[in-house]
């Protein structure tokens, strides 16, 4: 049965729940940007460009992985850089890389 309370409630969720998304992603848009000498970002090989990627260190790194293809990553493709949230929402590079990175689900 689908009454029109269960409908409400419902609704109010989904609100909730895409306001919730929606307030996280601004708040990550007026962090910092990701140095590449930051500490957690040196232990996982964080590049600007994933072409500077340690090729000793990380053999299976492939140029074709950018943060922006990244699981990890939560800008629009499209975005010069955008928040990570391995990063704690810091703003990486779209064309950065680092160890974490997981291919983004189509
Ligand atoms: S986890 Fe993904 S989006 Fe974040 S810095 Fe690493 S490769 Fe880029």
């Amino acid at each position: 049965m689908d009454t029109p309370n269960r409908r409400r409630i419902f609704l109010r969720h989904a609100v909730a729940a895409g306001t919730a998304v929606l307030t996280s992603r601004v708040a990550a848009q007026g962090a910092p940007k990701l140095q590449e000498n930051d500490p957690q970002a040196m232990a996982l090989g964080y590049k600007e460009d994933t072409t500077k990627a340690d090729k000793a260190k990380f053999p299976k790194h492939d140029p074709s992985q950018k943060c922006s293809n990244c699981q990890f990553y939560l800008g629009k493709p499209t975005d010069a850089m955008g928040p990570c949230s391995v990063f704690g929402g810091k703003q990486v590079a779209a064309n950065g890389w680092c160890s974490t990175w997981v291919k983004k689900a189509a």
